[in-house]
């Protein structure tokens, strides 16, 4: 039989049966007659109580037992005396795999800035909050291919090393195996790629679309899930140089059917984390009432976290073309008291704080805007009757912002191979992708969903560097 975890021992009826506990110490407190030694395994948010009474086990044997310690304790599962748990745990013997110096172990029981407990990174899974935001992140997950799966979408993996830097959706990570010192030169002077490992320049993927979109023309229904990377150099709380994205592509879907999925989908996998997860939930609320505490009510969120996530999956989505949102901004209060910082007027590319007016103080829901000018967007979207604007769809979350960005794709062949000329794409080197438009060409459509920045939104967690466990920043690449 499995070893039980704590989250099983937890809510297993008490009938004194002797149980074995396996965790790390997270407090110890107590009286002399009595020690209380609180332990947790990361199954989940709560920890067990273990009472130890020190006539039957002497202080000498417990003098390891500190913070971060881990123990192995035998015991008897006993009805709780205390409140706030159902079960504790008697002890008859209490084992220290791995002490913890308390003089050197970082994560003593106190209040730590989310900064301090960064810099720990490999400890900090050992934590309330990582415990709960990973066990969140797990579930994220597991929703999202639930969701695709019952939707008929197959999963396929989208290569990491790619040699078309035709995407534009960010800066890139070179990948080369020549020796930097002394690289091979072409007679003029360049760094010479044709003696590079692929023998040709090479780089770590910004996104798995175009290899989805083959997929998808023949497949049917296809997604990725896996990690993607950009040499940003953007220190925001809302970007990593590696992240990882979610980009569902599916044959005859057009821009309404990609809203509707996109939609069903972020509300799916909402659903499923108020479900599995409602502990954790309710320590992270707590978490993120306790930090807002110390700000201005102008800046707090407006809901508890519990509330927002039951309100965006009970509401629909507001959805409206770029150029009515131009509209709106231009007549919002913000406009008028000249407090944006960057101007509004059709063309621009919308900033945070325009998206945070739109969904935070016009909305107060979740947008998906559509049909942007064709200039701010990829050269693969479809492109509209009017000439200016394609059928790209961005979905902005309260608080976050852009968390989904798609399109319907560009079908057909001419249009698409003249847009690529018009930006400076090699419709050579692309060959293959103008190949899908050149036989059996369908309307198809597909977004990417940055995973981070869903559980963001779905732990109330600010900075995007503590809800994936080791952060790929600018300058950061530590653990
Ligand atoms: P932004 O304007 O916020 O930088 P983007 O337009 O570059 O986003 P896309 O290229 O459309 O984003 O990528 C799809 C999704 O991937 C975004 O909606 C977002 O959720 C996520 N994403 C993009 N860049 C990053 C990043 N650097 N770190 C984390 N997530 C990201
Ligand atoms: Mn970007």
């Amino acid at each position: 039989m499995a070893k039980p975890t704590i989250k099983e021992l937890l809510t297993t009826a008490p009938q004194e049966q002797t149980v074995e506990v396996l965790g790390w110490v997270r407090n110890r407190r107590g009286s002399k007659q009595v020690a209380f030694i609180t332990v947790n395994d990361g199954s989940t948010i709560h920890n067990i109580q273990v009472v130890v009474d020190l006539n039957q086990i002497s202080e000498e044997q417990l003098k390891e037992v500190h913070t971060g310690a881990s123990v192995r304790v035998l015991g008897k599962l006993v009805p709780s005396q205390g409140s706030g748990q159902a079960v504790e745990v008697q002890a008859q013997e209490v084992e220290v795999l791995g002490p913890a110096d308390p003089e050197k172990y970082p994560l003593q029981p106190k209040k730590h800035s989310l900064e301090f407990v960064r810099e720990n990174a490999h400890l900090r899974a050992r934590t309330a909050t990582f415990g709960a935001v990973f066990r969140v992140r797990h579930h994220v997950s597991y929703a999202i291919h639930k969701f695709f799966h019952e939707e008929g979408f197959f999963y396929v993996h989208s290569p990491i090393i790619t040699a078309s830097d035709a995407e534009g959706a960010g800066a890139m990570f070179r990948v080369t195996t020549l020796d930097l010192k002394n690289p091979p030169l072409t007679q003029e002077g360049e760094v010479n790629f044709k003696e590079d490992f692929f023998e040709r320049p090479t780089n770590l993927t910004v996104s798995g679309q175009l290899e989805a979109e083959l997929m998808a023309l023949g497949l049917g229904r296809v997604y990725t899930f896996g990690p993607t990377f950009r040499a940003e150099n953007s220190n925001t709380t809302r970007h990593l140089a590696e992240f990882w994205m979610i980009e569902p592509e599916a044959a005859f879907y057009d821009i309404h059917d990609n809203m509707d999925l996109a939609e069903r989908f972020v509300k799916y996998v909402i659903r499923h984390v108020l479900e599995h997860c409602a502990d954790d939930l309710a320590f992270l609320e707590k978490r993120l009432l306790d930090e807002e505490k110390s700000k201005k009510e102008s800046e707090r969120s407006p809901m508890p976290l519990i509330e927002k996530l039951n309100f965006v999956v009970e509401n629909a989505f507001e959805r409206l073309s770029y150029t009515e949102a131009i509209e709106l901004l231009l007549q919002s209060k913000p406009q008028k008291k000249n407090q944006f910082q960057f101007p509004v007027s059709w063309g621009i590319d919308l900033q945070a704080e325009h998206e945070r007016y739109l969904v935070e103080k016009h909305f107060k829901k979740p947008v998906i805007l559509t049909d942007y000018p064709k200039e701010i967007k990829a050269f693969y979207m479809k492109q509209n009757d009017d000439g200016k604007t394609v059928r790209a769809m961005d979905v902005l979350f309260p608080g976050i912002g852009e968390i989904i960005g798609g399109s319907q794709r560009e079908e057909d062949y001419d249009k698409l191979k003249r847009r690529m000329e018009e930006v400076g794409i090699s419709t050579e080197e692309m060959w293959w992708y103008l190949d899908t438009r050149r036989f059996g060409s369908v309307p198809h459509s597909g977004f990417g969903l940055g995973l981070e920045r869903f559980v963001q939104f779905i732990t109330g967690m600010g900075n995007i560097r503590d809800v994936i466990p080791f952060p790929r920043t600018p300058g950061n690449a530590e653990f």
